[in-house]
């Protein structure tokens, strides 16, 4: 060993690759100056160049000092991520049992992963110029650009233009007419303050105390679960209070769980805000995405809406953060680097000292306990923000029909009389296609996916048969295999076949199908709702995609075609998702002036469950949800990570989650945890490949983190070939 040399300096180093025995950094040699944390790195890694991030420098190093490596070189450019950032990470790599390094490169733009200097790019800001329009009164699209840049006299940028629904080619024809013209790249501050004449609501009594609370607490650490019924105006309450925050000069990070099929809330925020709102997504390419985390970082931007993985995009002053619909499954990564951007949101508020604003008319179970305890600040808006009060939910017993029938007489009827009176009408089923299995009326055979154990669900436009778990498509086969027999039939319904039903009984009724068969980009989206909006009688077909983030003012009745499909499931959290979706899709109900309605169908019409949510009651069934879950001592009382395994072999799974169960139980420091397992997983056969999985239920964070110290242990020594263990710490789907 050495002795510790104050000359020396040694950098600690994220790697985008996997360290043997589990380490988490390599420890290097360095003599540049430029050498800071968060600083990228060239260096050697075998007979490589990695890209790395300098986690930490020290003075003194144990290790073999002639073994050490010097790095090749440190990019002069800033830091690439704040040391907030470089501390959230850290501990989410941490949190989460997921290798540094990776954490890093999730969060890198993949422009600075590349063993090259920052590129430097230019964004248009686009802005409306004097000239009148004098084209086309039915130009409706140019006409729609040309009025949401005057709403925005600070410009707009060319991404925002786009998730409006603006084409790059629309934009370029204006521009050749001189209606707009576009500046490279000007931030100067004068573009950035909020235009006065940006159009806004007076918010209400219920929305100004809300607003007032969370304003008094801006500067400093503050969470706060905002509970707002469907169409009580969070929205507005988050507009006013990013602009409280712009007022401070600080910057805000609005997350919402979808942004390219659901632009409405980005449009509300960027014309009630009037300076350009900055825009991050999946879909965008990735010199927009290094634009944008370039613009965040360096403060030019000062508002960003983006999904999940926005929560890694570095701030130069952040003041507020806001989670909309902060339930939704979709801020938690399912695969890989499993993250819930929603938590890690709260961590970051809590290190960059600043608000965090969680909003949701069905808070989810964790932050309902946060709030009961006084970990977060609870708001509540308990009336919808226009005139309409809040939809009266009916339940429509299906019992005495037969399990042909999709829709009930009632229902039908109950559709005829809105649509005749000139409204719009949702039919909500959350499952695509024609019917969710193919199947033989004469021996009972079902079709089922040759890959997984799993039926194929039949679509019919186009015709074949397709696993939604591993995209296996095939012809629909007409003939049945086991007893050669020719009367095979679709049975049940999804979306595809309610579609059909609604079109025989209403010939003449517009129809629109929202799934994610019809609608695969933002164009397919904005056509369909074009029709929506444009007032006239409807019929609204489709899954979850209808819930999220749109608002049809002119719906009167909502219809739930399959309430008892929502509840049933092995998943402890079933009640819990499918109270969500059922009051998150019944919300979409007189949204505007009129009166709304909602039709529950069941073969349960008299349970618990369904009457406590009859009568709005979400937080009174949550209460009861978390009696039970703290009685059975399931999160959010205890602490779970799921251990899962995967392999071609079922019993290699097995016996590799029993060896670890015994070692974990046997752990000193373990006494006590709860761990049931290996279970088959509900799927358990995906992709040729079998599921299982353990639960390891703690007491607390501290015990669960000693579990999973112990489980990467037992999976760094794995010797097994074709085996995959991983941690899933929070994990939303469990069964
Ligand atoms: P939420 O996000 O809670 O579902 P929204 O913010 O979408 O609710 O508001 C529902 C509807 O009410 C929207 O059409 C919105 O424009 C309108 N609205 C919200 N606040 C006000 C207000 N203070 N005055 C008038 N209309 C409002
Ligand atoms: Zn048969
Ligand atoms: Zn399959």
């Amino acid at each position: 060993m050495n002795s510790p040399n104050d000359s020396k300096l040694y950098a600690h180093i994220a790697l985008p690759v996997p360290l043997i025995g589990g380490f988490d950094y390599i420890v290097t040699k360095v003599q540049t100056e430029h050498a800071v944390a968060g600083a990228r790195a060239l260096v050697p890694f075998g007979n490589r160049r990695l890209v790395g991030v300098v986690l930490e420098l020290k003075t003194r190093c144990d290790l073999d000092d002639a073994k050490l490596k010097p790095i090749d070189m440190i990019f002069t450019e800033q830091p690439v991520f704040s040391s907030e950032m470089l501390t959230l990470l850290s501990w989410a790599a941490h949190y989460y049992s997921h290798p540094i390094g990776e954490v890093f490169s999730n969060a890198l733009p993949s422009a600075l992963r590349k063993p090259k200097a920052a590129p430097t790019y230019t964004k248009s800001l686009w802005r409306r110029t004097r000239k009148a329009f004098e084209g086309r009164s039915n130009a409706h699209l140019q006409i729609a650009a040309l009025d949401a840049l005057e709403h925005s006299p600070s410009g707009l940028w060319d991404d925002a233009l786009r998730i409006m629904g603006f084409s790059t080619n629309l934009l370029r024809k204006l521009e050749q007419q001189d209606y707009i013209e576009r500046e490279e790249n000007d931030l100067s501050s004068k573009a950035m303050q909020i235009s006065e004449d940006a159009h806004h609501y007076t918010l209400n009594e219920e929305q100004a105390a809300t607003l007032t609370s969370i304003k008094a607490k801006l500067g400093r650490f503050s969470p706060h679960l905002l509970e707002g019924v469907t169409g009580s105006g969070k929205t507005e309450v988050y507009i006013a209070a990013v602009k409280e925050c712009l007022l401070l000069d600080k910057q805000a990070l609005v997350l919402v769980p979808e942004i390219n099929l659901t632009p409405q809330t980005f449009k509300r925020f960027q014309s009630q805000l009037g300076i350009p709102v900055a825009v991050y997504h999946s879909g965008m390419t990735e010199k927009e995405k290094f634009i944008t985390y370039q613009m965040l970082k360096t403060g030019q931007a000062k508002v960003l809406i983006g999904t999940r993985s926005a929560i890694f995009l570095s701030t130069q002053a952040l003041g507020l953060i806001i989670v909309d619909e902060e339930h939704d499954s979709s801020y938690k990564q399912s695969d890989n680097f499993k993250y819930s951007a929603r938590d890690l949101a709260v961590k970051r508020a809590q290190l960059e000292d600043c608000a965090i604003v969680l909003g949701s008319a069905t808070p989810s179970s964790d932050s309902l306990l946060n709030a009961q305890q006084g970990r977060f600040d609870w708001l509540t808006l308990n009336q919808r923000a226009k005139k309409a009060a809040m939809p009266t939910i009916k339940l429509e017993d299906m019992r005495a029909l037969t399990s042909k029938d999709i829709l009930s007489p009632r229902t039908l009827a109950k559709i005829k009389t809105q649509i005749d009176q000139g409204n719009q009408v949702i039919v909500f089923h959350n499952r695509r296609g024609l019917a969710p299995s193919l199947m033989c009326f004469d021996c009972g055979w079902i079709y089922q996916c040759p890959n997984c154990d799993a039926r194929a669900t039949v679509h019919q436009r186009p015709a074949r048969l397709h696993c939604h778990h591993c995209d296996y498509k095939s012809p629909i086969v007409g003939s049945c295999p086991q007893c050669k027999g020719t009367n095979v039939n679709a049975v049940g319904a999804g979306t595809e076949r309610i579609e059909q039903i609604l079109h025989y009984y209403f010939p003449n009724t517009d129809l629109v199908r929202l799934d994610r068969d019809e609608i695969k980009n933002q164009a397919d989206l904005e056509q369909a709702t074009s029709i929506i909006h444009q007032g006239q009688p409807c019929l609204i077909v489709g899954t979850q995609m209808i819930v999220k983030g749109h608002d049809f003012p002119d719906v009167t009745l909502v219809v739930v075609v399959d309430a008892d499909g929502l509840f049933f499931s092995s998943d402890f959290r079933a009640m819990e998702k499918g109270a969500q979706q059922l009051l998150q899709v019944a919300g979409r109900a007189g949204r505007g002036d009129k009166k709304g309605e909602v039709t529950i169908q069941t073969r349960q019409p008299e349970h618990p469950l369904l009457e406590l949510l009859k009568q709005h009651q979400y937080t009174n069934f949550m209460q009861n949800e978390l009696r039970e879950r703290e009685l059975c001592a399931l999160p959010p009382f205890s602490k779970l990570a799921t251990i899962r395994a995967e392999s071609v072999d079922a019993g290699r799974c097995e016996q590799a989650l029993a060896q670890l169960k015994g070692c974990l139980n046997s752990t000193k420091e373990l006494a006590g945890i709860c761990i049931a397992g290996p279970l088959s997983a509900a799927i358990s056969r995906k992709q040729n490949r079998y599921r299982y999985y353990l639960h390891v239920f703690a007491e607390n964070n501290k015990q669960r983190f000693i579990a999973q110290h112990y489980t990467l242990h037992f999976i760094h020594q794995l010797k097994q070939r074709d085996l995959r263990l991983s941690i899933d710490v929070d994990p939303i789907e469990t069964n």
